[in-house]
């Protein structure tokens, strides 16, 4: 397992891609340290690989403090 807590929440990596994602995903692998700081509140950051969809494979970032979240994508 490697559940985490997110703004005082126990979140899946299924549950993690979908807060940076917007919508439900169809895999995420384990959550892993972004070892980045939040450029918003300075925070640790954790990163999931996930699957939006069949043809993508996308890694998403979330600060573990504050709403600040991002991706991979272009
Ligand atoms: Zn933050």
């Amino acid at each position: 397992m490697s559940n985490r807590v997110v703004q005082g929440r126990m979140v899946t990596p299924g549950k993690l891609a979908e807060m940076v994602e917007g919508s439900s995903v169809l895999e995420a692998e384990d959550i892993t340290d972004a070892d980045r700081p939040c450029p918003e509140c300075d925070g640790d950051v954790i990163a999931v690989g996930y699957m939006p969809s069949v043809t993508e494979f996308v890694t998403g970032y979330k600060c573990q403090e504050c709403d600040w979240s991002d991706d991979d994508r272009d």
